[in-house]
């Protein structure tokens, strides 16, 4: 998907419909900041909003995707198209979302190990040690709470049992057994209690 060019495309269906950025943006009930950032490519218009725009621009959502107005013969062939390359983009951004959890841990987990450390060896008294502990801890919670999020909005977990791809809830992924990424949950499609091992792909 090409946002510069998706942005253009929507500058001239709202130029075409004779609107400013900003009654497009009223109309939508956004900031004209918003249209703007679409326009120059910045940013892409959210899913939630995007039938609406497509709406108010007399155009699909698959000529929004693609930047341009799709002709009715190919429509269908242009439509799978766009939906693979979404799922490609969606994919990349696991991936990096997956990247992003091992970064943002990596901190969290040295103060700990260090704070413990400390406490173990260094001449303190108790109350310190104690205190240091708990700071390891508590310091490691937020880490761990964005960090789970991360796991079960990227990629689906996939049942060993029978192999379906799924997307858990967050308490599920919260309260389940684990090897690293490797969770133990009862599969919706199969019933079975087992380790689900986490994919990019579904
Ligand atoms: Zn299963």
């Amino acid at each position: 998907m090409d946002q510069i060019q998706i942005g253009k495309f929507i500058a001239a269906c709202r130029k075409e419909k004779g609107m400013t950025q900003a009654q497009l943006a009223e109309k939508m009930g956004i900031s004209d900041r918003a249209v703007s950032k679409w326009e120059t490519g910045k940013n892409m218009p959210d899913s939630s909003i995007m039938l609406e725009l497509c709406d108010e621009l007399g155009i699909t959502v698959n000529d929004l995707l693609n930047g341009r107005r799709i002709a009715m013969e190919n429509y269908k062939e242009i439509a799978e198209k766009t939906i693979l390359e979404m799922q490609n983009a969606k994919e990349q951004n696991d991936k990096l979302l997956l990247l992003t959890e091992i970064v943002i841990s990596i901190p969290s987990v040295l103060i700990m190990l260090i704070l413990c450390m400390v406490a173990a060896y260094a001449q303190i008294p108790e109350w310190v040690r104690i205190v240091l502990i708990a700071v390891g801890v508590i310091q490691l919670i937020p880490c761990v709470l964005v960090s789970l999020g991360i796991e079960q909005r990227a990629g689906y977990y996939m049942c060993k049992k029978c192999g379906h791809r799924w997307v858990p809830a967050y308490a599920q992924v919260f309260f389940a057994p684990h090897f690293g990424r490797t969770r133990k949950m009862t599969c919706p499609y199969c019933g079975k209690r087992c380790y689900h091992k986490k994919v990019i792909k579904k």
